[in-house]
């Protein structure tokens, strides 16, 4: 698929998901949240689904918890523009309920087209609900920092999901937000690995799986140092920044 055609494919999706009344969520919803990005990243971040904010703006992470996502971002030198943003659902739950089971299940064919489109090598899972997605039965305190290779049923072809806290838990507990700083410092090293993956380098030869990878654990990947909370993106000369260059996403 050519750029084009995947802008041309995605804004198809989006347009989609604007007109969608696949579940009970349509009905209170002031405006779809489809998702945005780069459409040739490849990285995907998956969230819950909107809150008040994104349904006002049709726009995914730009309330408070989106603060938050960018600083994550930004502790290892990317910007929300360089991945694509979604969500599990794509209207929000009346006052900010968690996702029902039938919800999310008539708003998955949404975003396995947007994956399948995308073909990220990393997809990072934001909570509890966006993780149940793509590990199925696994605890997020105990998955969280973590990777293993996506079910290709779930529209990621050909990637490794990696599981943090919801940036809201970690707006509510400074030590989730310290450990999301931990995490999302492992995003770079995993997007190498998972590009290691894909080019048939880890699994054999020309891309071809020669033993099935249940669960990948990559806690061995040492985290960068991680940005406290305050700190301003890292200059080139620290280590986070110098892990950032190596792994840029152009
Ligand atoms: N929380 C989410 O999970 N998604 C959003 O888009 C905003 C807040």
């Amino acid at each position: 698929m050519t750029p084009g055609e995947r802008r041309t494919a995605l804004e198809q999706i989006a347009n989609d998901v604007r007109a969608c009344n696949g579940c009970r969520l349509h009905e209170g919803r002031t405006r779809a949240v489809p998702g945005e990005g780069d459409p040739d990243t490849e990285v995907v971040f998956v969230g819950e689904g909107p809150g008040f904010n994104e349904d006002r703006e049709g726009r995914p992470f730009v309330g408070r918890a989106g603060g938050l996502l960018v600083r994550l971002l930004g502790a290892i030198g990317w910007q929300r523009e360089d991945v694509f943003i979604t969500n599990v659902v794509k209207c929000r739950p009346p006052d900010n309920r968690d996702p029902q089971p039938d919800e999310i299940a008539a708003c998955a064919p949404h975003l396995r087209r947007q994956l399948e489109v995308l073909d990220p090598s990393v997809v990072v899972t934001l909570g509890r609900y966006s993780m149940a997605a793509f590990m199925p039965g696994a605890r997020i305190g105990q998955v969280h920092g973590t990777a293993r290779p996506a079910d290709p049923e779930t529209g990621a072809r050909d990637a490794l999901v990696f599981a943090m806290y919801h940036p809201a838990a970690a707006l509510r507990t400074a030590a989730i937000e310290r450990e999301s700083f931990e995490d999302v410092a492992r995003v770079p090293s995993v997007l190498v690995q998972a590009r290691e993956r894909r080019a048939g380098t880890v699994n054999g030869v020309n891309g071809v799986n020669e033993a099935p990878e249940p669960a990948m654990i990559l806690t061995a990947i040492p985290a960068a140092p991680a940005a406290p909370a305050t700190t301003p993106a890292p200059d080139a000369a620290t280590p986070a920044a110098d892990a950032a260059d190596q792994m840029t996403l152009f």
